[in-house]
């Protein structure tokens, strides 16, 4: 386990066969240098050059990313800053072709590409939010013997079978970051001067849907483990602790004791709580 690593942050390599497994580490090595060494062609064409107040906003973010996931775990991807593209706006709307908005990030890259949006608020927020993914618990597979590929397969809270068609708890990941995001804007932003007053205003409001499901869950957690919890943060933080830790035994045990036995994956195949949306 590396602190304040500068490699792209992922835990394991899973899909090696018997015969590779004693060489797991020596595979994960030689994985993780190709990484670092790949890709970066395509971002030059859209990727601006870093204003003095970007990198100003960007290292207030990078500093804070620890307090908040330190709490949760030791390991801190400490993300270099020529890893974090700047795009004009809308241009990670047209680099990743319409799949993202404003913000996206590269477990296997260990890079970020973020809109410069105008706000500085909202551009803090979504470079937060991009770095707290490469700082999630993550385990990547090898697929496929003739021409193998490097797929993720666990993304913090989120799981991906191995046959890489179902996908478990995918919108709650995006809510579980952010839910550390807008602490983040609580605690950091609002009372800090970096930040201009007015700008303070501009909160992105983002993934509405997918942090509707999650707190729907977790107030049904909260209401029925009120004799365990002192505060709703406490369930939270237990949603937190899986995303950076990978290890979902603990809001297994609370779903199942909650909702009964089986609950644990019905709810990860988005069958459980339905929200009105
Ligand atoms: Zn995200």
């Amino acid at each position: 386990m590396e602190n304040n690593s500068e490699k792209p942050h992922f835990e394991k390599l899973v899909g090696l066969s018997k015969e590779e497994r004693p060489y797991q580490e020596g595979i994960e090595g030689i994985v993780s240098r190709k990484l670092t060494e790949c890709g970066g062609k395509t971002i030059e064409k859209f990727e601006i050059d870093k204003t003095g107040r970007d990198i100003e906003v960007i290292d207030f973010v990078k500093g804070a990313v620890g307090e908040y996931t330190g709490k949760y775990t030791e390991k801190k991807y400490n993300i270099p800053l020529q890893n974090i593209h700047v795009f004009n706006p809308g241009g990670v709307e047209e680099f990743t072709e319409q799949k993202l908005v404003v913000g996206a990030s590269s477990i296997e890259r260990g890079s970020i590409v973020v809109d410069r949006v105008e706000s500085d608020t909202a551009f803090a927020m979504h470079v937060f939010h991009e770095i707290l993914h490469l700082n999630s618990y993550t385990a990547l597979q090898l697929k496929g013997k003739e021409e193998p590929s490097i797929e993720t397969y666990r993304s913090g809270i989120e799981v991906i079978a191995r046959n890489g068609e179902k996908i478990f708890f995918r919108d709650i990941e995006e809510a579980v970051i952010e839910l550390l995001t807008r602490r983040f804007y609580q605690e950091n932003i609002i009372t800090n001067e970096v930040f201009d007053e007015e700008d303070k205003k501009n909160f992105p409001i983002c993934r509405v849907e997918e942090r509707a499901k999650l707190e729907a869950l977790i107030d049904v957690l909260w209401e029925g483990n009120k004799n365990r919890f002192k505060t709703k943060e406490g369930v939270e933080d237990l949603f937190l602790e899986a995303q950076f830790t990978g290890n979902l035994l603990k809001i297994g045990r609370l779903i199942e004791k909650t909702f009964g036995k089986g609950s644990f994956r019905k709810l990860g195949e988005g069958n459980l709580i339905k929200t009105e949306s």
